[in-house]
């Protein structure tokens, strides 16, 4: 345990007081009635902590803290499209819904499309995403997720080609790669560093091959990781194999050399052990969204084959237009639960679903080094949930990352901090505005679906 020592006063101090810390350390340590001091937006020190003279302190006493949750796959650009395109496969989907809906997006529309995703996610406790972004609006979508108070991977969602996708999502390979480089140039590091720029090559079916090449050799140039959609549907799988002479994604990958870039695939329900054997080794990591994946009917992903092969596993609701709501704890709890459906109710632990989001999470994203833990030099990332929810009472001998794992929703959220700002303090966003948030989404929303030509 770290204790104070020798912290000098600033204007920036805030102690946690008394709270039972989850810190999803190596070893899962949980602290119980400990303080918790953040300095400078990180964690300075944890356990028993003298408030330093004029630090603010919040009584978190009887309240679970926990490290904020990341999701691992957003699509922030599709949260008014909720409701929009249901009970269709997912290339229907995408093609009658999805995909016109996203092509009449303009910077406005993106923007508040993606404040209102956002305030949902801080709502819930989500404190880092990784959005996969969208074509025309994306530099309103990457300008609200900068003003969000979110830490977050994000970039342009690129496509060059594609059957039944609208013309303006199919801009020229050159055009669209020139695009994005000067979109990264622009946006990383903005938000106090809180923002760093992400490669998005939607799926295989939308880019041609020198759009792939384009993204290989700027992510090796640019150090900017490679974020993309695979292995989602057989659906989707059978098509790519058709495109590209027989082949699946994973060989498609390794000809093209992304498996030399830092490569981060959403879903991977249909990874083989072939698959992880080839990836072993790199830098390879999966997200998985359970709700997503159950409602499009795409099938349960193998966490524990990730896990063997040594590839790290995030977590994310995907988008509203697929899983209606942004709350990680939801994808924790399904995930957990798909788990011991697929491999037996001890093959996977409250607390191994709940690393999802946190601790494995972070190594998905290659962010081990600054959140997903409590532990003292980490980013001041944190969920703080309520202590008066029946769904959170229990026997002290009980583990409370079951009790979270199984128990907990946004619902039960009270504070959360990001870089040690309260972004979310009783319940309430204190940065975003939400009426202003479902004001301009309203007005936004209606003159998209105009613009969009879907006969809604
Ligand atoms: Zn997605």
């Amino acid at each position: 345990m770290i204790r104070f020592s020798e912290i000098v006063t600033t204007a920036s101090d805030l102690l946690l007081r008394g709270g039972t810390l989850l810190t999803l350390d190596a070893q899962a340590t949980v602290l119980r009635g400990a303080d918790l001091l953040i300095r400078e937006g990180r964690i300075a020190s944890i356990g028993h902590v003298e408030p330093p003279a004029g630090a603010r302190v919040l009584d978190v006493s009887g309240c679970l803290v926990l490290p904020g949750l990341i999701q691992g796959h957003l699509h922030l650009g599709q949260t008014f499209f909720r409701g929009l395109a249901e009970e269709r496969r997912l290339l229907s989907w995408l093609r009658e819904r999805i995909w016109p809906l996203e092509a009449a997006h303009d910077d406005e529309s993106a923007y508040w499309c993606a404040m209102l995703g956002a305030a949902e996610c801080l709502l819930g406790g989500t404190t880092t995403i990784q959005d996969i972004g969208i074509g025309p609006g994306a530099r309103g979508l990457l300008q609200a997720i900068a003003d969000s108070g979110l830490r977050a991977f994000a970039g342009q969602c690129l496509m060059d080609s594609g059957d039944g996708m609208p013309a303006v999502m199919r801009p020229d390979t050159d055009q669209v790669l020139a695009e994005t480089a000067a979109l990264g140039d622009e946006f990383a590091g903005k938000a106090e560093g809180r923002l760093r720029y992400v490669l998005n090559p939607r799926f295989i079916l939308s880019c041609s091959d020198p759009l792939w090449e384009g993204v290989r050799e700027l992510s090796l140039r640019r150090g900017w990781p490679v974020h993309t959609h695979a292995l989602e549907q057989r659906d989707e799988t059978l098509a790519v194999r058709e495109l590209k002479g027989g082949r699946d994604e994973v060989q498609y990958f390794a000809d093209q050399g992304l498996l030399a870039t830092d490569l981060r695939l959403a879903h991977g329900v249909w990874i083989t052990h072939e698959h992880l054997d080839r990836v072993r080794g790199g830098r390879f990591s999966v997200v998985h969204c359970p709700s997503s994946n159950l409602k499009l009917g795409s099938g349960v992903a193998d966490l524990l084959a990730f896990h063997r092969a040594g590839v790290p596993v995030g977590i994310g609701c995907d988008g509203a237009a697929c899983s209606n709501q942004l709350d990680n704890f939801a994808e924790v709890r399904l995930a957990g639960l798909l788990q011991k459906v697929k491999h037996g109710p001890d093959a996977f632990s409250g607390l191994d679903a709940l690393r999802l989001a946190t601790s494995e999470g972070a190594r998905a994203l290659g962010l081990q080094n600054e959140v997903g833990t409590i532990e003292p030099g980490k980013h001041a990332d944190l969920a703080v949930l309520a202590s008066d929810r029946p769904e959170l009472w229990a026997a002290p001998q009980a583990d409370p990352h079951d009790l979270v794992a199984f128990g907990a929703s946004r619902a039960v959220v009270r504070h959360v901090l990001v870089g040690g700002r309260l972004e979310v303090e009783e319940g309430r966003l204190t940065r975003l505005n939400l009426e202003e948030i479902y004001r301009e989404s309203e007005r936004c929303l209606g003159e998209l679906i105009r613009r969009s030509g879907v006969g809604l």
